[in-house]
């Protein structure tokens, strides 16, 4: 496939395509080579009120929010448009995040998948009803929140997008739509696809792009925005909330993580090196899900580790458009000089196994690529092993007791993913429970449905995505009070 660059992504909003005020542009670039890939508004605070003012008059004027018959239907279509649309969808991830292809196509299968569950739920939005007396009835009504900012990271950008979008739009808010700098292009691409379906009134989906310390921070100070739902780094997350304070709307936040993955000698160790593989080295380590920290049992560290390394040197890397390419570049410059940083600071502390370089030889030095890196014997307290890299870089730490697997795996800030390997499951669901995390796989990694909640403990996140959890983030409960009593009190 072949996409006439630079593509232009206007903002959206009223059911069309508009040019922001100062006629000022951005582009995002190919970080396997450089190329111009779109040019989108870099819209200020004007703008962005604009698009607020057009989702709040949507959800008041519209009857979107008590309609979920036609809310279910679109949510359909939209699924069905994307699945029609998954080879350029899956071509502008790639072009613009730089993935693999098969990964793209991952990324908007897992999405359409989300929409079709979303989209069952729509019509199952239900309160509850309560006698309260032998006169008075109370109906708990669970009502759409309003306005609902929809802010966007760039590591999985239609899959981070669809995640609060589709339980948004079931629950019968109106959304704007603001995606990472880095990736306009394929989130523009989506809501083009929006655009074409006419059971979503004008105004009910917008859409704007812009740098976060504008329209960002508009989004999530406006008296007119009702709820923020948020994915991206922990620092941007506090920010938010802070800035959030100003009429008390609701935040979720999904942030970032470090999750530990603990293999006992009992466990199925292809199985379990092929996880490891995949979980390190997907994205590129961009995954907030991210398997960064193997935690080895000392009796099996010395084969597993060896066995990895192996595997770890056959990865093919390279520009996701070519064929059997496992691992793309990372996203920018600045990101790949803060990784090669850290793994600087991580041959000082532990002991290099593979990689721990640029990739500069041929097509390489067009871009950002970070050979996939493993460390060994990293102590828990270093930087390598307590910050969320966000590159491909694994930290091996051995371990000999169930104490010490539990406190290692626990003693970082994070607490979004982790796993533990062992075909003991009694052992299994007592580490499930010790370990403070929102998902705690046994025997598996990564594995994620529309239908259970995902989510943060400690600062991984406030709220939860996916699951009937995620739909009421996206909703809030009214009692309505009907009392029959001929008198009063
Ligand atoms: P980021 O925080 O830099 O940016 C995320 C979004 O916030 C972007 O759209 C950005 O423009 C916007 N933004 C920036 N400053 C803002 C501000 N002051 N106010 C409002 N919005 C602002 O994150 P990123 O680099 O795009 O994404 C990577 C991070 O996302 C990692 O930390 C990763 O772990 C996290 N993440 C978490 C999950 C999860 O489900 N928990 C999933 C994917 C990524």
């Amino acid at each position: 496939m072949q996409i006439q660059s630079p593509l232009i992504c206007l903002n959206y909003s009223e059911g069309k395509w508009v040019e922001n005020s100062s006629g000022e542009t951005f582009v995002s670039r190919n970080p396997a080579t450089g190329e111009v890939v779109a040019k989108a508004q870099k819209s200020n605070a004007a703008d962005t009120d604009r698009v607020v003012q057009s989702a709040k008059r949507a959800f008041e004027d519209t009857d979107w929010k008590e309609n979920p018959t036609i809310r279910a239907k679109a949510l359909y279509k939209l699924a069905q448009k994307m699945r029609e649309n998954i080879d350029r969808l899956s071509y502008l991830l790639t072009i613009e995040n730089g993935k693999p292809l098969f990964e793209s196509r991952i990324e908007v299968e897992i999405s359409v998948d989300e929409l079709e569950y979303f989209a069952g739920l729509a019509r199952n939005v239900f309160g509850r009803s309560i006698t309260l007396s032998p006169y008075t009835l109370g109906v708990i009504a669970r009502e759409p929140m309003g306005v609902v900012s929809l802010i966007s990271p760039w590591n999985w950008p239609l899959l981070l997008l669809e995640r609060p979008l589709s339980p948004a739009l079931a629950a019968g808010n109106s959304v704007v739509i603001k995606p990472a700098s880095y990736t306009p292009a394929s989130t523009a691409e989506l809501v083009r696809l929006v655009d074409s379906i006419p059971e979503i009134p004008n105004g009910i989906v917008n859409f704007i792009t812009g740098p976060g310390n504008t329209v960002g921070t508009t989004l999530v100070q406006h008296e007119d925005v009702d709820m923020v739902s948020f994915t991206g780094d922990n620092t941007t997350g506090k920010e938010v909330l802070k800035l959030s304070a100003g009429n008390f709307k609701k935040v979720t936040l999904e942030l970032g993580g470090k999750a530990p993955a603990i293999i006992y000698p009992d466990a199925d160790m292809s199985k379990a090196i092929s996880a490891a593989l995949l979980g390190a080295f997907i994205s590129a380590g961009q995954n907030c899900i991210a398997c960064t920290r193997l935690l080895l049992h000392k009796k099996i560290h010395d084969s597993f580790l060896d066995n990895l390394r192996k595997e770890t040197e056959r990865l093919k890397v390279g520009n996701g458009l070519e064929d059997g390419v496992q691992m793309g570049p990372v996203i920018s410059e600045s990101q790949m000089n803060r990784v090669l940083q850290l793994i600087d600071s991580g041959k000082k502390e532990a002991r290099l196994v593979v990689g721990g370089r640029r990739l500069m030889e041929g097509d390489f030095s067009k871009g950002y690529f970070v050979a996939p890196t493993i460390f060994d014997a990293v102590p828990p307290d270093t930087e390598i092993a307590q910050e969320e890299i966000f590159g491909p870089v694994l930290s091996v730490m051995p371990f000999e007791t169930e104490e010490e697997a539990v406190e290692i795996a626990n003693g970082t800030r994070y607490g979004l993913g982790a796993s533990v390997w062992t075909k003991d499951i009694d052992r299994a669901f007592r580490m499930a429970k010790r370990i403070k995390s929102g998902t705690v796989w046994i025997n598996t990694f990564m594995n994620t449905y529309p239908q259970a909640e995902f989510g943060g403990y400690k600062q991984s996140g406030t709220g939860r995505i996916r699951g009937l959890g995620g739909l009421y983030e996206f909703t809030q409960l009214k009692h309505i009070n009907i009392d029959s009593k001929p008198t009063y009190p």
